[in-house]
């Protein structure tokens, strides 16, 4: 299943997209794509339902972030061994994490928002995903029945924040708008290799980044696994696991986003995102 959330920012409805591309309505069966909702045994109903008798959305209205109440957005750092290559960065002996503020979180389309003052933000597509089935102390072997399903995060970095302004990564990572979830929550029925998937990015149609989940260092039941040693995982928490390649400050010289541009991205049977890149209005 294709899930969705759907309309304006803080009311969506949950949805589903059928196989002919419509967008279904469910919320007659549930509140919200969130919390226990995301549960097997809350899916497999939604997945015995037929899409054809759900009432059909408008194409045009805005998608949401394809999860609701995330409680903790969590993210792996220089998981793709290239990807530390270009940064400067050795893979390190034990996964990085960092978090992304939940307010950061956006719909797949919206416009990315550059902060006051930023000078270098920065582009990251990468495979997030969604808790379903929480848990602590979580073994490898069982880690990816607590997963509810992917989707694609463009975790959106300004690197002076990041990197120049002392201590955690947290200041460049969590701005408003920094973290554009969906299209779709792809439940794992429909995506036979998490760990085998192409994943890209471009900025005003020059393509950056050009990857696979293939080369992720530390792969997703080991996470899983990992991170529920130092914190209990939740339904709807989401892990984004890293980048490949390509991102802005790797390039000869470092490029960063301006308003007026564009960025596009995806990861296969995922869908894909459209951000305009725009100044705080209030910059
Ligand atoms: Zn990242």
């Amino acid at each position: 299943m294709k899930l969705l959330r759907f309309g304006p920012a803080g009311h969506e409805k949950p949805g589903l997209l059928d196989g002919d591309g419509v967008i279904r309505d469910l919320s007659a069966h549930l509140d919200d794509l969130a919390g226990h909702h995301l549960g097997r045994s809350a899916l497999r109903e939604l997945a015995s339902l037929d899409p054809a008798r759900l009432p059909a959305v408008s194409g045009d209205t805005r998608l949401g972030p394809c999860v609701g109440r995330v409680g903790k957005f969590i993210c792996i750092g220089l998981n793709y061994s290239d990807h530390a290559a270009e940064t400067g960065a050795e893979v390190p002996p034990e996964p990085v994490v960092f978090n992304k503020w939940t307010s950061a979180i956006c719909g797949p389309n919206d416009d990315v928002m550059l902060p006051r003052g930023s000078r270098k933000t920065d582009w990251e597509v990468e495979l997030g995903v969604v808790i379903g089935t929480g848990g602590r102390y979580i073994d490898e072997a069982d880690a990816m029945a607590h997963v509810a399903g992917y989707c694609v995060v463009n975790d959106v970095s300004e690197r002076e924040y990041q990197l120049e302004r002392s201590g955690t990564w947290d200041k460049g990572k969590g701005c408003d708008t920094f973290g554009p979830l969906g299209p779709w929550l792809v439940t794992p029925d429909e995506v036979a290799d998490p760990h085998d998937l192409a994943m890209w990015l471009e900025v005003d149609g020059q393509r950056y980044q050009d990857g696979s989940t293939r080369t992720m260092v530390y792969r997703i039941p080991f996470l899983i696994s990992y991170l529920s040693r130092f914190m209990s995982l939740q339904p709807g928490d989401v892990i984004s696991t890293g980048t490949p390649p390509g991102v802005g400050m790797g390039q000869t010289p470092p490029t960063y986003l301006r308003a007026g541009q564009r960025m596009r991205l995806g990861i296969e049977g995922l869908g894909e995102q459209t951000q305009h890149v725009v100044a705080d209005p209030r910059g």
